[in-house]
């Protein structure tokens, strides 16, 4: 069998070597046939040299690609994916936060039959306020998201050949990987292992992303907010009838007395707010159907080495979503 290692890289110069190296390591000792697609999304830095000479070094098992911009990681992993033609292949990030060592155990796995191998982490290192607001987060949305999305559970995964394809095939523009991975389904198993703090170089993560990823999250799946929205609104309009009934009622046993300005200012902005986030909720439903109707492409390459040896032509999924950029050939809008 052949093993195919995705590896989305945004700005690692600092820690990209060290990868290669430890990879190969730990790949040579296994005696299994590799290749390692890395996909420099719109590096700033010196990752693309790093890349270029890498495979340079190991032309027969690396394969690069390189996009016009940064896409983000999301399209990163979808293009190393429709890149790799391995039988089994494994996402990993470029900062060795996930322990190569690792891989030996996912094989085995993968040998059992399993068509996803997941390696959940341990949320060890992690600043704690991050870690408390994961864990609410994920109860949260578990009880409201068709799929299950488990916490500590992230890209780190071993996909068979039939996992990819069906990933691969799913055309959607607004990709969350994490519970793409759960909705394909198949056989998958899960083990856990402790979290490595990041070698060199920075997180991608800020604070303000972390929160739109979990919005993302809870609207990528299904139209169960809109429906809460419509039920709040039912309990608004029931609270509503009943306060009347109550305001009536006093007036009549005890006659009109002065008027609630403050309750009336307090339900005025309050249902000015609850009305805004409704109207915000929908807007994020169009948006999303604004941005798959204009079916651009997830990203654009600018370089790769495709004449690696053992290239399999792209296949018809990804020639519909994915557009190279050729220099003097009319671009897709
Ligand atoms: N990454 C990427 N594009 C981006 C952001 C991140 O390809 O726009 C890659 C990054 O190079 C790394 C992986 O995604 O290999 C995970 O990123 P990071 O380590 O910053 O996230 P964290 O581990 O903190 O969740
Ligand atoms: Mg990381």
């Amino acid at each position: 069998m052949k093993l195919s290692i995705v590896v989305p890289c945004y700005n690692e110069e600092a820690v990209i070597s060290r990868f290669d190296e430890r990879i190969r390591t730990v790949l040579g000792e296994l005696a299994v046939e590799y290749e390692l697609c890395y996909v420099d999304d719109g590096s700033a830095d010196g990752t693309l040299l790093r890349l270029r000479s890498i495979a340079q070094q190991h032309r027969t098992t690396t394969r690069y690609l390189s996009f016009s911009r940064n896409f983000g990681k999301e399209p990163a992993m979808l293009a190393g994916l429709k890149e790799a033609t391995g039988d089994a292949v494994i996402i990993m990030d470029a900062d060795l936060q996930h322990p190569p060592e690792l891989i030996e155990k996912m094989l085995d796995l993968y040998q059992l039959g399993h068509d996803q191998v997941v390696a959940k982490r341990s949320r060890e290192g992690d600043r704690r306020l991050r870690t408390a607001l994961s864990r609410m987060y994920y109860r949260a949305v578990n009880s409201w998201v068709d799929v299950e999305l488990a916490d500590g559970v992230g890209d780190f995964r071993l996909l068979s050949r039939t996992a990819v394809d069906a990933l691969i095939s799913l055309p959607e523009y607004n990709r969350f990987s994490k519970g793409l991975f759960s909705w394909i389904g198949f056989d998958t198993v899960t083990f856990d292992y402790r979290n490595a703090a990041r070698e060199a170089g920075e997180t991608k993560w800020r604070f303000g992303s972390l929160i739109n990823y979990g919005i993302d999250g809870m609207l990528s799946f299904n139209c169960r907010p809109l429906r809460a929205a419509i039920y709040t609104g039912l309990g608004l309009a029931f609270c509503a009838s009943l306060y009347t009934l109550w305001i009536i009622g006093a007036a009549a046993v005890g006659g009109i007395t002065a008027p609630g300005y403050v309750t009336l200012v307090a339900i005025i902005v309050g249902l000015g707010g609850l009305q805004m986030v409704m109207l915000g909720l929908i807007g994020e439903y169009i948006g999303r159907i604004y941005y798959e109707s204009k079916r651009r492409p997830h990203f654009l390459v600018k370089e790769s080495n495709g004449t690696a040896p053992g290239r399999r032509p792209a296949s018809a999924a990804a020639r519909s979503t994915t557009a190279r950029v050729t220099p003097g050939a009319p671009q897709a809008g």
